[in-house]
């Protein structure tokens, strides 16, 4: 299936999405993921991407459409693709629609996960990872069992994102509100979207987007 998660900064898109994976046969595309991988290769994308992120804006259109032109060709888009972060502006939206057209591809559904802003100033800045298995936890919600030892892998380090503090967050907030929000109106024109509440538990999340997206495309 071929899927769009879309949602705020600190909603649980990548979480979501890293979990979605399996049960819907779909290679989750974070586009935060690619344009961080970049920055730590030092590669020219890279360099023009890392001032903008830190400082919570969005990275101009005809950079983020290229590389997922180009990364929706890879072979492990075959049987379906998750997008995380992207389309984030209207003009990425309907570059999506033309390039998927081009392709001979289209999208099964759209996804909006709903949270309040209060709620996600506080979930994005306490959050860390594993540096080692990338497993997510929160300084408040979710702390690894052992202190400074990860669950899952047993790793001592851990990482926290550049653009995860109060005052960044609060930009890109704005960048939400005023650039990515439009799209939902353009899928829902499109009978392509499906909204799911993003408060509780990660388990319940995930459960209530497994069925809506079941009852959405009757898998
Ligand atoms: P994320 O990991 O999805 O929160 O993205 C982190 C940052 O990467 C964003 O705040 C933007 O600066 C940049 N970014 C990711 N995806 C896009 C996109 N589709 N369009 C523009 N900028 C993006």
């Amino acid at each position: 299936m071929n899927l769009v998660l879309l949602g705020p900064p600190g909603c649980g898109k990548g979480t979501q999405a890293k979990r979605l994976e399996e049960s819907f046969s779909s290679v989750q595309l974070s586009t935060g993921d690619m344009l961080r991988a970049e920055v730590q290769r030092g590669s020219p994308i890279g360099k023009e991407a890392d001032a903008v992120m830190k400082a919570g804006r969005l990275v101009p259109d005809a950079m983020i459409i290229g590389i997922i032109d180009a990364r929706l060709d890879a072979e492990d888009c075959r049987g379906g693709f998750l997008l995380d972060g992207f389309p984030r502006t209207l003009p990425q939206a309907e570059a999506l629609d033309a390039m998927l057209a081009k392709k001979n591809l289209h999208l099964d559904r759209v996804v909006a996960i709903e949270v309040d802003d209060e709620d996600l100033v506080l979930r994005v800045s306490g959050r860390f990872s594993c540096a080692k298995c990338g497993a997510p936890y929160h300084d408040s919600f979710k702390r690894p069992q052992v202190d400074g030892v990860c669950d899952v892998c047993g790793s001592k380090e851990f990482s926290r994102r550049a653009d995860d503090n109060a005052e960044t967050v609060r930009k890109r907030l704005d960048a939400y509100h005023t650039q990515t929000k439009p799209i939902i109106a353009y899928y829902e024109r499109k009978s392509l979207l499906s909204r799911v509440d993003g408060r509780g538990s990660i388990d319940d999340v995930t459960e209530k987007l497994k069925s809506t997206l079941r009852q959405a495309t009757s898998c």
